[in-house]
Parts: C-alpha cells; structure tokens; sequence
C-alpha cells in the first residue's frame, strides 16, 4: 500500500514525493504519462550530444532563499544570468526595454536614469486603472513601445489583443530607465550544473519513492492501493472537462543543431514582429555553458487555440472564472491535492512551483488538509455527481465517480516569497 499516488513527476510532483519520503517516511508512487522525470523542465543530450531543454528554454531565477536552499542539496549550480534581444527587422535590441533600447532605436543619447525616466514620461499614457496587458505597457513606455516589442509577439503566443489578457502577463516585463540587459533581475540566477534531469533524478532517488514512466493515473486506479492522491495534471482533464475545457496554450517545438560553434549572438533572441511564426529562438550552449564544435537551438512555434500539450494557463478574466469553478470542485474532492501550473490553473515559474509544493508539504505534515486550490477534507459531505474516474477510497464507500461537496477552504498554500517580478 502506497500513501501516495503523485500524477506527474515535474517540480510540483518531485518535490513533494522527495518531501514525504524523505521527512516523513511515507511510501510514494509517482506516475507520468510522458517516458521522463522532470516535466516541463526536463533536459537530455541530444543525438550531437548537446545538452538541450526539450520543452524550450528554463532558466532558473528566484528571490527565494528558502527554494533556492532546498533545490541546492540536489545539484550544484553554474552562475548564469540571461539575456535576450529583439529582433526589430534585423536590428537586435536589449529587452526588456532598458536606456540602451531607446537611445538605439530612436538615435538619443539619454545618458541619466531621469533623463530615461522623462522620455518614458513623454510618452506613457495616463491611465486611471490598469487592468490588462496593453494598459500596463503603455502606461509605462507609451503606444509606439508597446507596439513595436509587444503587440505582435503578444498576440501571436497568445493568440489574443494584449487588452484581452489580464495585465500581468506583459507585466511580468520591466521597463527599465538604466541600462540593465539582464531579463531577469532575481537575487538567485543560476542553471543547474549537469542539467535540470538530473536534478530531478537525486531528488527521487530515495528508498520510499516508486517512478513508473509511460503511464497514466487512470490506469494504476484500479490495481494499486494507495491512501491519498497527489495530482498535478491539468485540472479540467481530472474532472472530465464537466464545466467544459479551461484554455491551456500548447506549443512546437522545433530543435536543430548547426555544423558551427555558434548560431546566434545572444542565448534567446525574441521576435515581436507578428507575421515571423515563432516567438523566439534559443542556443543552448549559452544556458548550459556546454563547449562543443557544434550548437543546438531550438524555436518555439505557438499554436493558440489549437489543442495539444497544454504548456500555459491563459491568464484573462473568464478562464479565472471558469478555474474557480474548477477549484470549488478540486476543493471538494476528499483525499486529493492540487499543485502546480496546470492543476492550479497559474502561470507560474519553476521557483513558485518549488514554492507553492513546500508550502503544501507543511501543510500536510501539519495536518492541514487544505489544499493549494482549497480545502481537501476527508469528512464524508453529500455526494455530488462528478465525472472523473472514481478514487479507490470513494469505490469503497460505493460512490462511484462522485465527488464530495463541502470542506470549508482553509485558505490555500500559495507560491509568495518565490521570484516573480523579478525583472
Ligand atoms: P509540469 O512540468 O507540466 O509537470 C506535470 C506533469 O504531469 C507532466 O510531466 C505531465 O506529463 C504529467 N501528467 C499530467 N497529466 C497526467 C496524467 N493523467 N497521468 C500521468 N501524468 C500526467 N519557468 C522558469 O522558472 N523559467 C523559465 O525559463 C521557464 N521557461 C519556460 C518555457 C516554456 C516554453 C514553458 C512551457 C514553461 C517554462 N517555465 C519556466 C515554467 C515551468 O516549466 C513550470 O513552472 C514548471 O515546469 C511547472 O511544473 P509542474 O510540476 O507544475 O508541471
Ligand atoms: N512579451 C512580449 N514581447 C517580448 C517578450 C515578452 O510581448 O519580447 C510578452 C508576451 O505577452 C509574453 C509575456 O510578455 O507572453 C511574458 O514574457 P516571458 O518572456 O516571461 O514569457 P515566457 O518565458 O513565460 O514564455
């Protein structure tokens, strides 16, 4: 008999199966439907034998000392703090927008932060609320900015206006009256020193943890015994899509390897225009700090509105509506918890979701059921006809694929203290 059944072995999954075996002594099962530990975040050699990120770039950064503390006793780290340009019609510009972007693009010779600061002045627009992503540019760096480095990349990723996405997608973007290129500006920068897989792989090797790859949930339910459920997927799938499917923005990834040292003159170079097909390009070699004759990049092609892989939430206000909806259901549901970027339905960084699971370890070993999205109660509330595969504790008591109703929510584990805007 397990304790606990872990749905995907990314970070929400990893650490949480690492926490329980290691400090608690509990027995883990941790299942992924994907043939790899490590989620979106995992990394391999290729077949040139480039260390490369096979779900696009990851660069860890955070202000967290607590996750960074946490995720050193599994790896050692190479100082890294990344950059990327824009490529405005062949010309490459420092994003996030600094002093340099604006003194190159226009011919100034702004020399002074205030001397920057004025200019963003001149020509931000005075808005009384910022409520979406257009709002919070303009009213930093003025319309022209906004739509020469946003607009287009916007709603190409996204396929939607910046006005229809909540303001802090683009706000996760500074502005910055200096001449800062970094695109990041979190106390902790590094990159793991022998790549993010085997991180993952120290982090699960331990005695209590169990890994079965290539492997659905659905498919364990019915032969392996285990007393709670730990569930990282995303959150309509669980509930079989009951409310209908939340929005997740699915991706192509498009690796290659050039017969050259390097491609490119920045790690990622980022294209704003709207008509170019992809978002961006990445040379690894930079990330990893890898030497070899050769390189590897790889090009994120967004398809929005197409269904795949689910990799981002889509931040706006009706899928935070339709996830609440969600979230009242994984609330209700005894013996389960919710962690991560697709079960909680957030645009989180690795570093919140390092957050966001120890937070919910402490609350399980303080006894708090309560979950990331709310409460987990285990007292019997009044059944409620859910569709979703029927959980081994609820096949016992004959509710078959029906969740519980009630567990006042204690208030959810959250992702504070991690790096968000950082930048
Ligand atoms: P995931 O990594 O998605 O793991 C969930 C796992 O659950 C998956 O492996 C999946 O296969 C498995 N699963 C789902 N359903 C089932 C099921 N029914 N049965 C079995 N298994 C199942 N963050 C940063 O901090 N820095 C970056 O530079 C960065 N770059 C990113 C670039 C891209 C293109 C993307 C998409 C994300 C990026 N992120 C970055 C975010 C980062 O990937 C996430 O924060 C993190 O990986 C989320 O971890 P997770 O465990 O919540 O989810
Ligand atoms: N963004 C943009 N132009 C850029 C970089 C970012 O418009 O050159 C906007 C875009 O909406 C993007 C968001 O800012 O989705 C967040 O960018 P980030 O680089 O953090 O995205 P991620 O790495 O998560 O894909």
């Amino acid at each position: 008999m397990f304790d606990y059944l872990i749905v995907g072995a990314g970070y929400a999954g990893s650490v949480l199966a690492e926490r329980l075996a290691s400090q608690t002594g509990k027995k883990v099962l941790i299942c992924d439907r994907r043939n790899h530990i490590g989620g979106n975040a995992y990394d391999h050699y290729n077949d040139d034998g480039m260390l490369v990120h096979k779900y696009g770039p990851h660069i860890f950064h955070t202000n967290s000392f607590e996750v960074f503390q946490y995720l050193s006793q599994f790896t050692k780290w190479r100082p890294y703090e990344h950059r990327v340009r824009a490529d405005l019609d062949g010309k490459l510009l420092p994003i996030p927008i600094n002093r340099d972007t604006v003194n190159r693009l226009y011919g100034l010779n702004l020399q002074t932060d205030e001397e920057c600061a004025a200019f963003y002045d001149s020509v931000a627009e005075k808005l009384e609320k910022i409520r979406t992503s257009e709002d919070v540019v303009v009213s930093k760096v003025g319309r022209e900015l906004y739509e020469k480095f946003f607009r287009g990349y916007t709603r190409r990723h996204w396929g939607l206006d910046p006005s229809e996405l909540d303001a802090s997608v683009a706000g996760r973007i500074p502005a910055r009256t200096n001449t800062d290129d970094r695109y990041f500006a979190d106390t902790y920068q590094f990159m793991p020193l022998h790549g993010y897989t085997r991180m993952f792989e120290r982090m699960l090797d331990h005695p209590n943890i169990t890994i079965v790859l290539n492997t659905d949930y659905r498919d364990l339910l019915s032969f392996v015994p285990f007393k709670q459920m730990i569930y990282t997927g995303p959150v309509d799938e669980f509930f079989d899509y009951r409310y209908g499917k939340l929005p997740y923005l699915t991706l192509e990834f498009k690796h290659e390897t050039h017969d050259r040292p390097v491609y490119q003159p920045a790690p990622v170079v980022n294209y704003p225009v709207e008509r170019v097909p992809y978002d961006r390009i990445t040379e690894f070699k930079y990330l990893t700090g890898q030497e070899h004759p050769k390189t590897s990049i790889v090009y994120e092609y967004p398809h929005p509105h197409v269904d795949g892989d689910p990799y981002y939430p889509i931040p706006r206000p009706e899928n935070t509506e339709l996830y609440r909806k969600y979230k009242a259901l994984a609330d209700a549901t005894p013996g389960m918890y919710f962690v991560g970027r697709l079960a909680t339905y957030q645009y989180y960084n690795m570093d919140q979701v390092t957050a966001q699971a120890l937070a919910m370890f402490k609350r399980i070993v303080t006894g708090q059921t309560a979950t990331v999205a709310g409460a987990t109660t285990m007292a019997t509330p009044p059944p409620r006809r859910v569709v979703r595969p029927a959980m081994p504790w609820e096949r016992d008591a004959a509710i078959t694929a029906v969740g519980a109703n009630g567990g006042a929510s204690a208030g959810g584990a959250t992702a504070a203290g991690a790096g968000t805007g950082g930048r």
